[in-house]
């Protein structure tokens, strides 16, 4: 196919602060791929408004920085519009990652331009494919929520979590959002986190090598010539590419209701995270802890993969590998045309 916007890597912003903040562990749904990990994250947490506040005020740092809430299912916090206040005050740019099922009326409770994006949950562009994944009737309520949040102005994207499970119906998406007037798409690479690491689904879950590059950049191109802005995972590098761990040049945290902040989201489903936070201030935390294996240099790229998903690196006869996994948060993206 022949484009006329190429993918561009979009570096790491070193002075920009990304706050991905699960304000609760409870949800509505239960995904197939769900990431929570009770054990690790808590089980049907929730912040109250004050610790949120608290928190929010404790991360926020001096340059500019942006705040995603997420849970669980962040809408269903009755103080989700509290709190998108509350961040908004101290100067966050505000994204709500949501199942769609924008619970405690959400839609009625805020207004469009208190919240920079409104992010859906979308796992394939039929309620067949969805629903298998996300559960039954989601598509549709999803969807005539997006429709909903459109109307009223809201700034709307979709993010599609290609397994392989869906990965097959991800070119289908563009004209279900051409349809829906979406005009930002994040694709994600399913990870090997809460219940998709448990034995039973890896088999059928994680994509090969083969499998993403054959449909992920296709479909990528597609959206963006379709007028949508696309971003995607890296993934695999080139020979010239230069490997960075965003642990040690981004400025990401990674906050559960239990208090734990990490810096890396591979690391998520280990107690091996940076910082904890409790009564409203960061600390250190003691043990091993994930910026251990941030330095570590190897042929493979980054460390946590190797270690917690080795099936992703292929080897030569004599035991080179044979490309560098990317950092898990460096993306792709493709402007429209
Ligand atoms: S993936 Fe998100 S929407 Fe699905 S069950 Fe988990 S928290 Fe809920
Ligand atoms: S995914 Fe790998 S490279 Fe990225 S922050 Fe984690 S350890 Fe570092």
């Amino acid at each position: 196919m022949k484009m006329k916007n190429q993918p561009q890597t979009v570096a790491f912003k070193p002075g920009e602060r990304n706050i991905f903040f699960h304000i609760l562990t409870i949800c509505n749904l239960r995904c197939r791929h769900c990431y929570i990990n009770p054990e690790q994250h808590g089980d049907h947490l929730l912040l109250t408004l004050s610790e949120i506040e608290n928190w929010l005020r404790a991360l926020r740092g001096d340059g500019p920085a942006n705040v995603v809430f997420l849970g669980g299912e962040p809408t269903l916090h009755p103080d989700l519009p509290a709190a998108i206040r509350a961040a908004k005050k101290l100067n966050y740019a505000v994204t709500i990652d949501s199942n769609g099922y924008m619970l405690n009326h959400f839609l009625k409770r805020v207004h469009p331009q208190e919240v920079d994006f409104l992010s859906f949950s979308i796992d394939g562009p039929t309620p067949a494919v969805n629903d298998a994944i996300r559960g039954r009737d989601s598509f549709q309520v999803a969807t005539e929520n997006l429709k909903k949040a459109v109307g009223l102005g809201f700034n709307v994207s979709v993010i599609y979590t290609a397994s392989r499970a869906n990965i097959a119906h991800l070119p289908d998406m563009i004209p279900l959002l051409t349809d829906l007037k979406v005009k930002r798409f994040f694709i994600q690479v399913i990870g090997l986190r809460g219940k998709s690491a448990q034995a039973a689904h890896n088999d059928t879950l994680q994509v090969s090598r083969e499998e993403w590059l054959a449909v992920v950049p296709y479909a990528a191109a597609k959206a963006a010539q379709a007028g949508i802005h696309v971003t995607y995972p890296k993934v695999f590098l080139e020979p010239e590419e230069t490997f960075v761990c965003a642990g040690l040049v981004a400025d990401n945290y990674f906050v559960f209701p239990n208090g734990r902040v990490y810096r890396c989201p591979l690391c998520e489903d280990h107690p091996i995270n940076s910082y904890h936070l409790a009564a409203g201030s960061l600390s250190p935390a003691s043990g091993l802890r994930e910026d251990a294996f941030f330095r570590l240099n190897i042929p493979e790229g980054c460390v946590m993969n190797k270690l917690l998903q080795p099936d992703t690196i292929e080897y030569d006869v004599s035991g080179q590998a044979l490309r560098r996994i990317s950092c898990c948060l460096l993306k792709q993206e493709i402007r429209p045309e």
